[in-house]
This record gives structure tokens, sequence and C-alpha cells, in this order.
């Protein structure tokens, strides 16, 4: 049944549009009670306006930490209204009811973005304010609860035109919207306190999305699927614009992911291309231009690279674009494509042309999760960097400038390879990528045996693996791997370190003539 507003209990800290309101209830005959602030507020703008503390018989105390709390009020809020006994209750203890509620609760969130300390964060948890709408919300079939002013103009607009009168359907509405508000709050208060002690998690909120698109199929043809996003403004798959070709499957938008992220990896200085399959690289070149880099990293796996996704980290060109189409492509993005270059990706229908604004930032985190049966994990983003300076050579060889460089853009590449991981790459071109496998030194013959069959099909006289660098995810448990590498053609080899056998390998290393740097940090990638 629609309830008839005859009083109000209005206790707001954003006291932003109450006085207009709060006049718009008292024509309508609705009795207001307030707490301090906005009491005072009110009496200020001439409104009559009764004290909560009237209500209550006591007095706003402990610095506002208790001033609702006390059965006139809650009672008044709770009891229902058709049930005789409750009725009984509420007049033996001369408790009067409340129609309408208006809370907005202690700015708790803004005070923690405003960067202030504990003590301050914990005056700002609102106690009576959720305690007052939980009650209301709980008894929303009587009571109408607004946490904001658009609740308040909602109410009004029924009321005005239903002489006070608001709607059951306007009820539940409020009282649903009542717990989400509360539930947010608490989950703010929940999130900052265990950033206090050392205990915080990755908010499971981050990765609630919105449909973008319904997946013909997922991973499998007889799998549903989905794409949701998240509202996360990364340069990326879920924010670029698609100039052509069919839809986007559930592989492509997974392979572009991986795509894109890598090229961000490896930044602007250089032009660089990634090219993918099922989410990992077969090849990754700098190159002096887009063009070269595109041949480059094409040279490293022709085979795979049929039918792979190809990300670059400069605008399309009409000769790169050219020489892509050559070879079938799913998908290309890039920061941009010129006319001539839509122009001949034009000529090929199926191929996805996707465009970003900019390249992803490889240093900011963002919520990465994964389903487990009955359950799923969230992480932050893999957002680790290592730079020159956080090398540690472990070895008696120091290693050259170009090895440096090869190995930080080998050890990029690592990073967005399925573990383990072997990435051998010279020149800032990728010489073999051993992806995936679940022994170190199986990745490390795979990488080599790409390299010679790329040698072999390009007829160069020596595979790239010949002087390159090595990288590698994780640690060599043993020295094996390592020599691997040694016996691929490598020179210096960059692996994160830690491993109770480093003094072992550290040997094989120097014995081989290698030099070896430990970044400290690792890149698992599953
Ligand atoms: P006012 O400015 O009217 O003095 O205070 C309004 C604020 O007090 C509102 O944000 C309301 O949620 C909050 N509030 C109302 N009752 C209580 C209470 O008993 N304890 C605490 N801590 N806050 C309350």
């Amino acid at each position: 049944a629609p309830v008839t507003l005859r009083r109000a209990l209005i206790s707001v800290s954003d006291k932003t549009g109450l006085i207009e309101q709060a006049k718009r209830l008292a024509a309508l005959g609705v009795e207001l009670v307030s707490t301090g602030g906005t009491s005072k507020a009110l009496k200020d703008a001439g409104l009559a306006v009764k004290d909560v503390s009237d209500l209550t018989g006591f007095p706003e105390m402990m610095d506002g930490r208790v001033k609702t709390l006390h059965p006139a009020v809650h009672g008044g809020l709770l009891y229902l209204r058709d049930n005789p006994s409750h009725v009984k209750d509420a007049a033996d203890h001369g408790i009067g009811a409340i129609d309408l509620i208006y809370v907005n609760l202690y700015p708790f969130e803004a005070t923690v973005a405003s960067g202030a300390d504990f003590e301050t964060c914990i005056e700002n948890i609102d106690i009576g304010g959720p305690a007052m709408l939980r009650a209301a919300a709980k008894n929303g079939a009587f009571v109408a609860v607004c946490t904001d002013g658009g609740d308040v103009d909602a109410v009004l607009a029924q009321a005005e035109a239903n002489a006070g009168a608001v709607s059951h359907a306007l009820l539940r509405r409020l009282a649903a919207k009542t717990y989400a508000r509360t539930a947010a709050y608490d989950a703010a208060i929940s999130g900052w306190y265990a950033k206090q002690i050392g205990e915080d998690a990755p908010d499971w909120a981050a990765i609630g999305g919105k449909l973008q698109q319904s997946l013909r199929y997922g991973e499998n043809p007889h799998q549903k699927a989905a794409f949701y996003v998240t509202g996360e403004k990364r340069p990326g798959v879920a924010t670029a614009r698609q100039l052509q070709g069919k839809e986007l499957s559930y592989n492509n938008i997974n392979d572009t992911d991986a795509a894109y992220e890598l090229i961000g990896e490896l930044g602007s200085d250089k032009p660089a291309v990634a090219i993918i399959k099922h989410a990992n690289p077969c090849g990754v070149a700098l190159g002096p231009n887009i063009i070269e880099a595109y041949k480059a990293a094409l040279a490293c796996d022709p085979t795979s690279a049929f039918g792979g996704i190809v990300a670059l980290n400069r605008p399309l060109d009409e000769e790169t674009a050219k020489v892509i189409t050559e070879i079938f492509t799913e998908v290309v993005i890039a920061p941009g494509a010129d006319a001539a270059a839509e122009a001949i990706f034009a000529k090929k229908k199926n191929l996805r042309l996707l465009i970003t604004d900019d390249l992803p930032d490889p240093a900011t985190t963002g919520t990465f999760v994964k389903t487990v049966a009955g359950g799923f994990l969230l992480q932050d983003r893999d957002a680790g960097r290592i730079h020159l300076d956080d090398l540690e050579v472990v070895t008696k060889r120091a290693p050259t400038a170009q090895e440096l460089e090869d190995m930080l853009f080998a050890w990029r590449v690592a990073k967005h390879v399925k573990s383990n991981t072997i990435v051998y790459a010279k020149d800032g071109v990728t010489a073999g990528i051993g992806a995936g496998q679940m022994s170190r030194i199986d990745s490390a013959r795979i990488a080599a045996r790409k390299a010679q069959d790329a040698q072999e099909t390009a007829g160069w006289s020596d595979p790239r693996t010949k002087g390159c660098v090595a990288a590698s995810d994780a640690f060599f448990p043993f020295a094996d791997g390592l020599l691997q590498a040694a016996s691929a053609g490598a020179t210096a080899v960059i692996q994160p370190g830690g491993s109770i056998r480093d003094d072992e390998v550290i040997a094989a290393a120097d014995e081989a003539g290698l030099a070896m740097v430990f970044t400290g940090m690792r890149h698992f990638r599953h």
C-alpha cells in the first residue's frame, strides 16, 4: 500500500539542496525532525524543526558519536504499522512513526581520498546513519528511505502529485538501493582498514563489468561466452575502435590483449612489432622503422605467425599494411593507421583492424582475475618493471652494452610469455621463444629449435641464437637449463636469481664464459 508522509527525519552531512527540499516537505505538511548540524541549517532557513534530542530525551553526546541511537528513533523506524502488538509497544513508550528518512553518511570515502590520518578516518565512520538506513529499509513497506538528494526528489515528485502519498513500488526501490549504499560504505571501510594493517587485497568490485558484446562462442564452439568491460581507461582491446573486419572472437580478444600489453611493455622509444599466437609471442622485434620491425618479427617463426595477431607501437602505414596482408593475419592493433594503409586493409574483408589512442602503460596496475572451480583468484596486474640500475651482475664477465640492451628487451618479452619461458634475443629481435613448458630446460631446447627452423627458412648462415642473450622468467633451479642456453649460442643471461643452487648456476656460467645478471624479480605467467 502507499504511505502518506507525516514525519521526516533528516540527518545529512552533505547539505546540498537540503533547504529547498525541506521546504517542499514542510509545504506538504510533513513534520521535520533533525540532528544538530542539519537542524541548525534548517532553522537558519526559517523552517520549523524538532531536534532528535527532544525525541530521545538525550543530548547528542560523545562528539556526535551518539545522536540517533535510541529506541525513540529506531522504534519509530522499525515498528510494523499493521501489527497490533507493535502499535501497542509504540503507543506505550510514546514512540511516533517516522515515514521518511533522509540520511547521507559521514564522508568516509572522501576523507580517505583526502589522505587523512588514521584517527580522522575512524571518526568519519558513520554509525548512527547506516543504523537508521538499515532499520528504515527493513521496514521499507512503511518508510521512504532516501540516501541521496535524487531519492528525495523522486519521493517529493510522487508525494506532491498524490496528496503526500508515496507508492509501494518506489518504497521497494528505495529500500533495495539503501542496502547497496550501506554495503558499499562498509566495503570502503573494510578495504581501507585492511590496508592499514597491511592485509589489503585487490578489490573484487574492480572486476564488476558491463556487457560489451555477447560472443558467438567461447574458446571452443560448444562454450557460450561474452565480453565484459570494466570501464578501465586502458588503451587496448576493450577500448579500441574496430575499423574493419569480422566481429572479434573470444580467442581474438584474448590474443589481442596479450599482443598489445606486450607492445606497451616495449614502450615507444623504438618502432616495435609483436606477433602473437595462442596468447604467446612467436616473434617480437624492434626496428629502425615499423616495416623492418614487422619483417624481423615475422622471420623469427613464420610458420607460427600464420593466422596470428599483430601489434604495432606506431601507426600503420601503407607499405607495412601491404607486407602484413601477404600472409593470413587475424587482427592488427596499432595506435593509428593512415588512409592509404586503411585502403590496403579494406581489400581483406576478414582482417580486423583495431585502433587505439595510445599504448598501455606497463607501470600501471589493474585487477587480474582467473577462475578456479568454486571461486576466483584476484591479483594486481603484473606491473613489475626492471631497469638497468636494478640488474646485479653475478658473473666474472660483465655484459657488454649491447648485451645489456638485448637482455632488457628479452626480459620484457619474457614477461609476456607463458611459463616456463626462455627467450633468446639478439639486436632487438627475438631469436627463439620457448613457451609454456613444464620444465625450463625444455623451453630452452624449444627456443633453440625455433631459431634453427627460422635459420633454415631464411637461409641464414647461422641461427640468430649465435651470440644472443637468454632471458628466463624464473630462476634456473639447476645449471642444465643455463648450459642448454649456452650451447644454443647465448653469451649472456638475464634471470631473477634466488635459487638455492645459485652458486652452482653462477659457477657454470663463469665456466662457459657467460655474463649473467639477476633481476631480483620473477615474471611467472600462466
Ligand atoms: P548533523 O550535521 O546533522 O549534526 O549530522 C548529520 C550526520 O550525522 C549524518 O551524516 C548522519 O548519518 C550522522 N548521524 C546521525 N546519527 C548518528 C549517530 O548516532 N552517530 C553517528 N556517528 N552519526 C550519526
